[in-house]
């Protein structure tokens, strides 16, 4: 939350020291960060740009200091784990969010659906975003009720997908980051620097990326975070579970 006046921003937050935590503290840095770079824009509306933006400002910041989160986990396997896990999160959030997508818009454009309709409905679209190498038998029931957990079904309709494009666009400034170092993170900065003063396409050029969602860009995203998550799972091959704790040691 930024105060209007003077544009600081403050990140109120509860702790339980998980890596969930430290990645949501990661997540609200990006939007204050955000909020200190509009500040000097005359009209509030400009600081407030829409989600599409303000998530690509939080979802990078996650990204970009995946490189320094050795000063939350001091052991570099504690670090490797945290990292697999983040790009792990990546690569099941985008189906997840398809899948909630898609499903919704079968929810609203089939307002008199019965409720065991709608339990097909969702079964089948989750099944489509899916894949074989879960095994759910006997679970039905309880997957049947996944989407319950979604919020923005209830609150927020046809929102969710947003969360994906900003999602799609942090992958893009972390790959240019990995490629091109500051150059990248200065174009970042500049991009967050619009606020709300230009459009989407536009702020997104200025960070260097693209706004689209071909299946080529999207392969492209997801071929380079799978290659990211190959590197790291190699190196912590290198470490052996040791089963008496469930901690990763040497
Ligand atoms: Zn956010």
């Amino acid at each position: 939350m930024p105060l209007t006046a003077t544009g600081i921003s403050f990140i109120f937050m509860n702790t339980t020291g998980s890596i969930g935590d430290m990645r949501t503290f990661m997540h609200e840095s990006g939007h204050a960060v955000h909020a200190l770079l509009t500040r000097a824009l005359p009209l509030i509306t400009a600081k407030r740009p829409p989600a599409e933006i303000a998530e690509l400002a939080a979802m990078t910041m996650e990204l970009l200091t995946m490189d320094l989160w050795h000063h939350f986990f001091p052991l570099r396997q504690d670090l490797i784990r945290a990292q697999i896990w983040q790009l792990e999160n990546i690569l099941q959030l985008l189906p997840w969010i398809a899948t909630i997508d898609q499903f919704q818009h079968w929810i609203y454009t089939h307002p008199d659906h019965t409720a065991e309709e709608r339990r097909h409905c969702w079964l089948t679209t989750m099944q489509a975003f899916s894949t074989p190498v879960i095994n759910r038998a006997g679970l039905d029931d309880y997957v049947a009720c996944a989407w319950y957990r979604q919020l923005h079904l209830f609150e927020a309709p046809f929102y969710y997908v947003e969360y994906g494009m900003a999602q799609l666009g942090a992958i893009a400034i972390w790959k240019r980051y990995k490629e091109q170092g500051s150059v990248a993170l200065n174009d970042f900065i500049s991009a967050l620097s619009l606020g709300y003063t230009k459009s989407i396409p536009e702020v997104y050029a200025t960070a260097g990326i693209t706004f689209q969602f071909s299946v080529d860009y999207v392969n492209d995203l997801a071929q380079f975070i799978s290659k990211e998550l190959d590197s790291l799972l190699k190196e912590q091959m290198i470490y052996s579970t040791d089963r008496e704790n469930g901690r990763l040691v040497l």
